[in-house]
């Protein structure tokens, strides 16, 4: 997954992961890709399409 600039650390993404693969702390986010199945649930949830898949 990659993270554009223009993330503005909502925590969306990390609400809806079923996995728990995304955590956001103030301004970072954290992705523990090694668990993800690319269900795309982050992606289509961020409101500002600041996610993408590889
Ligand atoms: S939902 Fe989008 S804007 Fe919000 S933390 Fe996730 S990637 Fe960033
Ligand atoms: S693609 Fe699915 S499993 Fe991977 S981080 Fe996003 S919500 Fe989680």
């Amino acid at each position: 997954m990659i993270v554009k600039d223009w993330c503005m650390f909502c925590g969306e993404c990390a609400g809806v992961c079923p996995r728990n693969l995304i955590e956001v702390k103030e301004s970072t986010l954290i992705f523990d890709e090694s668990e993800c199945r690319d269900c795309s649930t982050c992606v289509k949830v961020c409101p500002i399409t600041a996610l993408e898949k590889e």
